[in-house]
């Protein structure tokens, strides 16, 4: 084997990037709980480091995963996306613009508005996926740009490279939330973005029980990569052990699941869109989806596990649609080996959002079971 060639994400994963356990001989490496370390008879630390919040060993070899995966040039864990979210909106000065993606993942859009008011940051929300919208945004300098991509539940797909160029063209920065797609399919610090967000939360761990939030950067010299590291050391929003243990362990199979679960959302989007019962599948894998071409270039091995289902009728027929499925659990979140269906009007209403969407997330079971599961439920 050539050592110059990168390992292949499924390699990565798999092998937790070579994290063994050193002192036993096992090939799964232990947790590390320990919230302090001794020093010896001259005071010098052990090892690594001297406290639970600067260093801890699962810690770092779950980011070590990440950001391989993201070919990152570092990676850096918290306890929630949402942590991670506000770890870098922390580093805007007071008085700063950002220009925010509208239409996106509602929590970041709730926490981050609340945000930029209290801290006299000007913010604009904007169609990121319209390029004459996000051109003219642009035209006067943003300090942070924050698209999502696909976006959550619309499934609209920005164009990475060129928002990076009319970003870095005024000196800004641009962060990615890339939780629908994981680095598996997109790796946007590649493709020009500053800085990667993940909800660990949702396909990395796959298990739908972990939370923890993920951010990644291409340039780790950067003052707004070096604050949100300091940031996370002095204010402690740092991921427990045990979570990080279990994240390490569920994406072993991350690139085996992102596999799996966008060939069946491909095969139930299409079958969707034909069905009698259905108005409209929001999903980049489908040919009529506006930004179809672009999702092709900027994803790899597939179009993601989430998609939108618009059913003939109203709210009232969309829950009802909801409430009939048998396999498909209703519950909130994304990215499980279990699917799950969700009335995002419900949840965030007055929003704009259609009282016939239903937003599903297509885990690893049999996509024929699936597709028996959706037919009946439509059916009624
Ligand atoms: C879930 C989610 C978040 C927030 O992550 P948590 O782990 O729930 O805090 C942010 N962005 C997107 C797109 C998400 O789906």
């Amino acid at each position: 084997m050539r050592d110059d060639k990168p390992l292949d994400p499924a390699t990565i994963a798999a092998r937790a990037a070579g994290a063994v356990d050193g002192e036993h001989g096992g090939v799964v490496p232990g947790v590390q709980p320990a919230t302090t370390f001794r020093r010896d008879e001259s005071y010098a630390l052990m090892s690594g480091g001297s406290y639970g919040r600067d260093h801890n060993a699962t810690v770092l070899q779950a980011e070590e995963v990440l950001r391989q995966l993201e070919g990152a040039a570092e990676t850096r864990l918290f306890p929630s996306g949402m942590a991670a979210v506000a770890a870098l909106f922390r580093t805007l000065p007071d008085g700063a613009r950002v220009v925010m993606q509208s239409g996106i993942y509602w929590g970041v859009t709730a926490w981050v508005r609340e945000f930029c008011a209290r801290r006299n940051i000007r913010l604009e929300e904007v169609d990121a996926a319209d390029p004459l919208a996000i051109r003219k945004a642009l035209v006067e300098k943003a300090d942070l740009v924050w698209i999502e991509v696909p976006s959550n539940p619309w499934l609209r797909v920005s164009d990475i490279g060129a928002i990076a160029k009319l970003t870095h063209d005024r000196g800004g920065l641009l962060a990615v939330d890339g939780t629908a797609a994981t680095p598996v399919l997109t790796r946007v610090l590649e493709l020009g973005a500053d800085i990667s967000m993940h909800s660990g939360t949702k396909a990395i761990n796959g298990h739908s029980d972990v939370l923890a939030g993920v951010l990644s950067c291409r340039d780790a010299g950067t003052v707004t990569w070096r604050a949100i590291c300091a940031d996370r050391q002095a204010a402690g929003a740092i991921l427990g052990p045990f979570e990080a243990w279990l994240l390490m362990r569920g994406m072993r199979t991350l690139p085996l699941r992102m596999e799996r679960m966008c060939r069946s959302a491909q095969v139930l989007a299409e079958e969707l869109a034909a069905h009698e019962c259905v108005e409209r599948v929001l999903y980049p894998g489908l040919p009529d989806h506006p930004s179809h071409g672009l999702a092709a270039a900027q994803m790899k091995g597939g179009f993601g596990y989430l998609m939108s289902v618009l059913v003939k009728g109203g709210a009232e027929e969309a829950l009802a649609v909801a409430g009939r499925m048998r396999l498909i659990h209703r519950a909130t979140s994304l990215g499980g080996v279990e699917s799950l269906v969700e009335h995002r009007a419900t949840i965030e209403p007055h929003t704009g959002i259609p009282g016939n969407l239903l937003r599903l997330s297509v885990g690893i079971e049999d996509a024929g079971d699936l597709m028996a599961d959706l037919d009946q439920a439509l059916r009624g």
